[in-house]
């Protein structure tokens, strides 16, 4: 079992006060590295998640508005009570989630840069007064709260997801009930401990709720009194939130699946395009949604590149991410596990070549760790080039030209990240243009930070996090307009 300070209790925490669930339910946590169980957590129920709301709608200002400085300062001491922390929420996380020890307090790092980008530009959510007078009207913006919102996050970055909601939402104003991903509720209980600890919210303002998704979802839906919900998950979710939550009109804020191209030009710095692409695809276990997920590389250099990405990827280390110097965690379930097996063993029954990794059959039983994996010969019709593998598995197919690269690179749903290599600058713009993807890097494979919007095109989403953009998402403008 974990033993933390930062986790004196393991249950929700409704209107300023940690919360059992009254019926004494639970569900286990397991390290995925041991398949251990290390918590048992409280699941709560309807009547708890309908407390959460009640106790967000007690903290909601509307008349006396909580003040810019107040909620700057709120954001500023989130941000460093997780600096200060940065190491043991991080070992926490590398506990339920697996991913390595330094790669975990890496994401602490990065989750205290979205309340420490939201404290510096939260003066953007003041109001202001036009300069013209349209209408014989002196005109005043106000930014207003949206009210109470629900937080639904994923297991994959257990605290870097609710940084980029929670931020925005306390910058605005807005209560906020989150519930964490059953895989992952420890870290985010040691961001309450910490909330509690050193941070002077009101109560009501921040709530936890855990359990069963379905339940926790339902009444996050229904309630009138929760207009928005903010989500990070899968499309399939993500759809059904849309259509529960239609006949209330509620605005959604949603970042789902990716499937994303890495393109690797001819004229490419192939060194730096590996450096990369190993940095991107292995980050996680390669369970992100930025991860690259078709990789498109130049007919006339895919050997050399394949070569490339195997000397890299032979030297890399898998094991327990609290073992020191390891590369690559466990995935996160059995579930994970197997899809990336299916997705190597039908690449290669359909003719594709492993350059790195090992066959399907010597992978072994009874453990989570998948070598990473490097697969030439990808066509189209494969699991890989049409599913989102989330793992370390690297599927290379060749292209000629760059219309029929943009091309293929759109031929899916999703929109979300995308990545081109190439020395020709011109190239570069045009690529980038024609890829329906909210993210394009050019001769990087880096993804989101705090300063930028990101969000998905098309089937990966609705609405930006991080950035400016991200900043107005819990907002709405409201105009006042004197008259005399
Ligand atoms: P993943 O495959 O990354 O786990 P999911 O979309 O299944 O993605 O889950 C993301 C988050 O959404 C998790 O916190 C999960 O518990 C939650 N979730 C799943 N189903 C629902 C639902 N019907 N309503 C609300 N939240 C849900």
């Amino acid at each position: 079992m974990i033993e933390s300070p930062l986790l004196p209790k393991l249950t929700g925490y409704v209107g300023g006060r940690w919360t059992e669930s009254p019926d004494g339910n639970t569900f286990d946590v397991y390290n995925p590295a041991t398949g251990k169980v290390i918590a048992s957590v409280a699941s709560m129920s309807e009547s708890e998640v309908k407390d959460a709301v009640e106790a967000g709608k007690s903290a909601l200002r509307l008349t006396n508005p909580y003040t810019i400085e107040t909620r700057r300062k709120w954001l500023e001491d989130i941000r460093d009570a997780l600096k200060a922390n940065k190491e043991e929420v991080g070992r926490i996380l590398c506990m339920e989630h697996g991913k390595p020890l330094k790669e975990a307090q890496g994401e602490v790092d990065y989750a205290a840069g979205f309340f420490d980008y939201c404290s510096k530009h939260i003066q953007a959510l003041d109001a202001h007064t036009l300069t013209e007078k349209p209408k014989d009207c002196t005109w005043t913006v106000h930014y207003r709260p949206i009210g109470v919102t629900g937080l639904i996050t994923p297991w994959n970055f257990p605290i870097g997801m609710i940084a980029k909601k929670l931020s925005a939402a306390l910058a605005a104003g807005c209560p906020s009930v989150i519930k964490p991903a059953s895989e992952t509720p420890l870290t985010m209980i040691a961001v309450f401990t910490l909330m509690d600890k050193h941070v002077d919210l009101p109560d009501g303002m921040v709530n936890l709720v855990m359990g069963k998704a379905s339940v926790i979802g339902k009444v996050l839906c229904e309630s009138p009194d929760v207009p928005m919900l903010s989500f990070t998950g899968s499309t399939e979710v993500g759809r059904k939130l849309i259509l529960d939550t239609a006949d209330q009109v509620k605005k959604l804020a949603l970042e789902l699946g990716g499937n994303a191209p890495y393109i690797v030009f001819d004229d490419a710095d192939l060194d730096a395009a590996a450096d990369n692409l190993i940095a991107n695809k292995f980050r996680g276990g390669g369970q992100t949604c930025v991860c690259a997920n078709r990789i498109f590389v130049h007919e006339k250099v895919v050997d050399e590149f394949g070569q490339k990405l195997a000397d890299r990827v032979n030297r890399m280390t898998v094991g327990d991410g609290l073992t020191e110097d390891v590369d690559l965690g466990p995935l996160i379930n059995k579930a994970g596990f197997d899809k990336v097996k299916r997705h190597v063993e039908d690449a290669l029954e359909k003719g594709g070549e492993l350059v790195a990794g090992k066959k399907p059959a010597d992978l072994g039983e009874g453990h989570l760790f998948f070598p990473p994996t490097v697969i030439s010969g990808i066509t189209p019709d494969m699991c890989c080039s049409r599913e989102e593998t989330f793992g370390p598995l690297v599927p290379m197919a060749t292209f000629r030209s760059e219309e029929e690269v943009i091309e293929a690179g759109n031929d899916t749903e999703f929109g979300l990240a995308s990545y081109v290599f190439t020395a020709d600058a011109e190239r570069a713009q045009r690529v980038a243009a024609g890829l329906r993807f909210g993210h394009c890097g050019w001769n990087t494979g880096t993804g989101p930070t705090p300063e930028a919007p990101f969000g998905g095109m098309k089937a990966s989403g609705i609405g930006r996090e991080g950035g400016l953009e991200g900043l107005f998402e819990f907002v709405e403008a409201q105009t006042v307009p004197r008259g005399f």
